[in-house]
Order: C-alpha cells, then sequence, then structure tokens
C-alpha cells in the first residue's frame, strides 16, 4: 500500500553520486530545500571507498583525480569538509611480458632517457606531443567548464553560441586543426603519425583505450587522451592525483558540505517512478514528485536525476510517453565502456620482472603501471573482446594506492586497483557475465603474472567487478563508467540528445546532473554544477555562499 507523507522540497536528488551531491551543495547553499536519494547504502556511486576484504579498503570504482573541478573544489569548500590530496609520482610506467619498461610523462630530463632506449625520434617528438596535449587541455578545459549551446534554442542559445566561438577565435588556425585531428582521429594513427616505438605508442594508446570500447583504429577514438587530459588540480595540468582515504574522501567531503548549509541526504532510498502530470509529449508534461521503491511520495518543484538517462527516461517512467525524437535518441544512446575492475589485497607487492635491476623499484610502482605493449597488442585485445566476449590479453592499468595511503591496508599489506580493457557488455551466444567472471579474472591475473610471477600468490583477496556488475551494483547502464560513450556524436550538445544539452528535459522542472550530460565522465563535479546553475536560473535565485552553521 502506497504510504503518504508530506515531504516536499525544493529540489530533489536522484542518486548521491558526486554529481548529485554536487548539484545538492550548490543548491542548498543558494537557499534552496535540497533532499538527495540514494539507491545505495552509501553516497559517493562510482566514487566511493569501500572494504572489499576484511582490513582492506580500496577506491572500488574510481580511483585517481585529476579532472575535478578547481571551482568545483573551492566553491564547494572541499578541503574545509576533509578533501587531502596526495601527489602521486607523475606520468606511467609500461611494462611488458617481454621484460621491459618504460617510463613517460616523469619529467622532460627522465623521459629522454627512458625514451631514448627505444627511438631517438621519439624524444622530441613526445616533448611536442606533451606540449600539444598541454596547450589542447587547455583550450578544452573553458569548454568543459561552460555549458554547450542547445542546438536550436533561439537568440539565447545563439548568445552562448557566440560565446564559444569568440573563445575559439582566439587560437589559431593550427591549433585548431590539432584540436580536430584529436577529437576526430583514431587513437592509432594519432599515435602513428607521431611516434615510431611500439612501446611508447602502446603506452598512450592504452591511455586513450580507459572507458573506451572501441577498436584503436576507428574515427574518434583518440578524443578519449584529450579527456582525461583536461584536469588542472592545484595547476598541474593533467596530472593524477590519490585522495586521501580513497575516492571516497571526495565524495564524503562533499556530502558534509551539502549537509552543513541544510541538504538533506537519505540512503537506501531507491526511487521507483517518477510521478508527473500533463503528457511530456505534447510538453506539456510536468515533474512533481518521486515514489520510492518502499512506498513513499515525495514531491518537489524540481527534480535534477544524477542517475544514467537511461534509468531516468526508461526506468523511472514510460520513454514512449516522450517526445518521439527524444525518446528514439535515448533508448538509441550507446553505453559500453567495455571495462573490467578488479580490486586486490596482496600480501606484498608484484615483483615486475622488468624493474629487477631497477633501483628504486619500489618508487616506480607508485606511477600508474600500463601492460600494453603495443597498438597491436590493444586491436587483439578488443577483436577478442568481440568475437568471444573478453579479451584474452586485456590492457591492465594497475595503481597501488597503499604505497602513499597507510589507511587502506594493514601494514607491511597492499591493495592495487586494476583496470582494465576489453569486457564487452553484449556477449555473444547467449553468455552470461556471471558464468564468465571468473575466467575473465583469471585472464586478468595470468596477464599480471606474465610480467611479475609472484603476483597470483600475492593475492590474499580480491573482488571482481565484471560490466554486469557494475550495471547491478552501481545502476551503470550497461556497465559503462561514463554514463554513455564520449563518443564525438555523444558529447557536447549531443549529450545526451540535441536540443537537450542544457541540463533540461522534455519534461518541465526535470533535469539531468550526472556524468550522461556535459562534459561527460570522470570525477570533474562538472555536471553537477552546470546543472545547479540552470535549476537556480528557473529558480531565479542567485549564487550565493552562506557559512555552515
Ligand atoms: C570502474 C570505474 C573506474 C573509473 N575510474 C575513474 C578514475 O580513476 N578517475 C575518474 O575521474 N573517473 C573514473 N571513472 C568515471 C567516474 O567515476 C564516473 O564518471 C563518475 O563517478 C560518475 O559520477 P556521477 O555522479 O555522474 O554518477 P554516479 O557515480 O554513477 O552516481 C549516480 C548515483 O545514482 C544512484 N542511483 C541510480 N539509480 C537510482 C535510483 N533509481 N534511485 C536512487 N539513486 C539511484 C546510483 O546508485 C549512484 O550513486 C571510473 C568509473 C568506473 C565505474
Amino acid at each position: 500500500m502506497t504510504q503518504r507523507t508530506q515531504e516536499f522540497y525544493d529540489t530533489v536528488i536522484i542518486g548521491g553520486g558526486h554529481n548529485g551531491l554536487v548539484c545538492a551543495g550548490y543548491l542548498a547553499r543558494a537557499g534552496l530545500s535540497v533532499k538527495v536519494l540514494e539507491r545505495r547504502h552509501i553516497v559517493g556511486g562510482a566514487a566511493v571507498t569501500e572494504e572489499f576484504h576484511p582490513g582492506f579498503s580500496n577506491s572500488i570504482c574510481s580511483y585517481v583525480v585529476s579532472m575535478l573541478s578547481p571551482k568545483v573544489i573551492a566553491d564547494l569548500e572541499l578541503h574545509r569538509y576533509g578533501l587531502e590530496l596526495i601527489e602521486r609520482a607523475d606520468g606511467m610506467i609500461s611494462i611488458t611480458p617481454e621484460g621491459e619498461s618504460l617510463v613517460a610523462g616523469a619529467g622532460k630530463e627522465r623521459d629522454a632517457q627512458e625514451i631514448g632506449r627505444f627511438s631517438q625520434k621519439d624524444i622530441a617528438a613526445f616533448e611536442k606531443f606533451e606540449s600539444d596535449m598541454e596547450e589542447m587541455a587547455a583550450m578544452f578545459r573553458q569548454i568543459a567548464e561552460t555549458r554547450p549551446p542547445n542546438m536550436g534554442g533561439g537568440m539565447l542559445e545563439l548568445w552562448n553560441a557566440m560565446k564559444l566561438g569568440n573563445h575559439l577565435r582566439k587560437h589559431t588556425a593550427q591549433q585548431h586543426e590539432k584540436l580536430i585531428d584529436i577529437m576526430g582521429g583514431s587513437l592509432g594513427d594519432y599515435l602513428d603519425s607521431r611516434f615510431e616505438s611500439d612501446i611508447l605508442k602502446g603506452l598512450y594508446a592504452g591511455d586513450g583505450t580507459t572507458g573506451n570500447f572501441v577498436h584503436p583504429y576507428s574515427a574518434g577514438s583518440a578524443m578519449n587522451l584529450l579527456h582525461h587530459e583536461f584536469g588542472n588540480i592545484n595547476g598541474k595540468s593533467g596530472k593524477w592525483w590519490h585522495a586521501k582515504g580513497g575516492m571516497g574522501g571526495i565524495t564524503q567531503a562533499m556530502l558534509k558540505s551539502a549537509e552543513a548549509h541544510g541538504a538533506k541526504v537519505e540512503t537506501n532510498a531507491a526511487v521507483k517512478e517518477m510521478i508527473i502530470d500533463g503528457d511530456p509529449a505534447d510538453g506539456s508534461g510536468t515533474v512533481k514528485g518521486v515514489i520510492l521503491e518502499d512506498g513513499r511520495e515525495i514531491y518537489a518543484t524540481r527534480i535534477a536525476a544524477n542517475c544514467t538517462a537511461h534509468i531516468l527516461f526508461t526506468k523511472l517512467m514510460n520513454v514512449e510517453t516522450l517526445p518521439e525524437s527524444f525518446g528514439t535518441r535515448i533508448k538509441n544512446f550507446r553505453y559500453r565502456s567495455g571495462t573490467l575492475r578488479m580490486n586486490v589485497a596482496l600480501s606484498e607487492l608484484p615483483q615486475f620482472t622488468a624493474l629487477k635491476n631497477v633501483e628504486n623499484a619500489t618508487e616506480e610502482l607508485t606511477r600508474s603501471i600500463i601492460i600494453c605493449p603495443s597498438v597491436k597488442y590493444l586491436e587483439q585485445a578488443y577483436t577478442d573482446a568481440r568475437m568471444t566476449g573478453y579479451a584474452q590479453r586485456p590492457f591492465v592499468s594497475m595503481n597501488i594506492p597503499s604505497l602513499i595511503d597507510d589507511s587502506l591496508a594493514p601494514a607491511g599489506k597492499h591493495v592495487a586497483s586494476l583496470f582494465c580493457q576489453h569486457f564487452n557488455p553484449e556477449l555473444p551466444d547467449g553468455k552470461d557475465w556471471d558464468d564468465l567472471k571468473d575466467e575473465a579474472a583469471q585472464a586478468v591475473i595470468d596477464t599480471v603474472t606474465e610480467t611479475a610471477p609472484n603476483f597470483r600468490d600475492a593475492i590474499i583477496g580480491m573482488q571482481v567487478l565484471t560490466p554486469k556488475d557494475l550495471q547491478r551494483e552501481f545502476s551503470l547502464t550497461g556497465g559503462d563508467i561514463f554514463h554513455g560513450c564520449m563518443h564525438p556524436d555523444q558529447i557536447f550538445s549531443m549529450r545526451p540528445a540535441a536540443r537537450f544539452s542544457d541540463y533540461r528535459t522534455p519534461v518541465k522542472n526535470l533535469y539531468l546532473c550526472g556524468s550522461g550530460t556535459h562534459p561527460g565522465g570522470g570525477v570533474s563535479g562538472i555536471p553537477g554544477r552546470l546543472a545547479a546553475e540552470e535549476i537556480m536560473k528557473d529558480a531565479r535565485v542567485k549564487k550565493r555562499k552562506t557559512q555552515a552553521a
């Protein structure tokens, strides 16, 4: 039986992922009454720290931070509410099964030494690559922090497009050419045109493949490289940091910041259905509230959804009631990052064959450790995943946060995050991820053990998250880590749909505030901030900061 309550808020937010919390934080600071409803037992969505094995905790989904907007950090006073960012060693280290290693992105001198072991020509090429990436990241950063113009949206949107045009006008034709090259080209072609050594190409192809289930020679696949570079924490462009206590350190600070300004946050509170008056198809649909799984009804003037657009429009309401073109777009929006995520508890550090004669081997392990020796390796990984479901030899990015954060594992023991590609969310031949999970995890363990022979025996506990687990546990549609592929046709003014890139939807007073909106996935807080700005405009409240009680 439905329970009736008197709960009413200015804004209800469906989902307490980091973007939902950021949105709540801004709205609460503006004086609006806000309620966040989170389905899980803990807020944070894909940015959480959890104990995955007795005594061992980790950032169980996202694991490093770079894209978190400095504006969000400052506006929501996240440091005041407990956020602590720990600097990691610069760059990445590639480890190959043949026992070779390459460090890149660790500073000019070190890069030259390392890259020169494989190609003298690549030393200068890499310097140029780094400076080009930094230049493009600076161009891209402002675009990422600004709400995109809404296609077909009248004079105001023309004005927004002109502002963007004015930003781009300040750059040279050469800079535009570079930007278009990386936004439209393929990862493989992009790297082939710059470098000659396989190991260097493989390292950056791996980086560009993170959450990107595409063939490395498919058009548009290079863009992911840039998406990972636009971060600028503490003025360090493209650098990745560790959040003290894991990624949950970020979202707990966001939670405290929002609550200190009056936001109410409830966990174990899954929304089952939207309450809508009128007909969305003819533009008269207006959202009034939500019905929870436990039967409660909560009403609000405005509702912002931090869940995926797929969940909002196809699970919490009837997609067929939406305007046809919008509904079709939502149904066809692609969700497939092709990711498998493992957390392992280790009795000892992996001893990589490639590092056996290296003096400061442990220090090298504080970087991202990448197993992706060439672009060809990735082509094979992708083909395997298309044909059989998963890569027999996957791309693996390993991070060992316990080396720089003693809050995660007992003394002398370690935790490692393994981020792995390619694992097809849509399995061929009627296979099920629950049946393939163990063998897929073994493929990852085999791959790492080939490079570090003690790895398998050092594992004392592990958590494996297949694409199906990511969907089931974290409500990530298709297991997509970004709330939808970051392909050229699904970004910017097309995210999630033309005419609706301004965080509004065809239903009046219903907004999207998660990674399915511009600028997309990653722990940036920007979708939450930009959505809050649009909500404040509609609610006619001014942005203001209030002191915590
Ligand atoms: C395995 C993995 C690794 C990643 N690695 C990194 C990384 O290292 N660095 C990085 O920057 N990014 C990384 N990402 C991407 C990044 O974590 C996400 O893009 C980002 O956290 C998404 O944030 P969000 O707030 O938009 O959505 P989410 O975090 O997905 O939050 C949405 C929330 O809505 C809730 N919800 C869904 N449906 C309902 C409902 N019906 N009722 C109530 N609540 C509901 C969910 O439980 C969830 O808490 C990774 C993601 C994954 C999955």
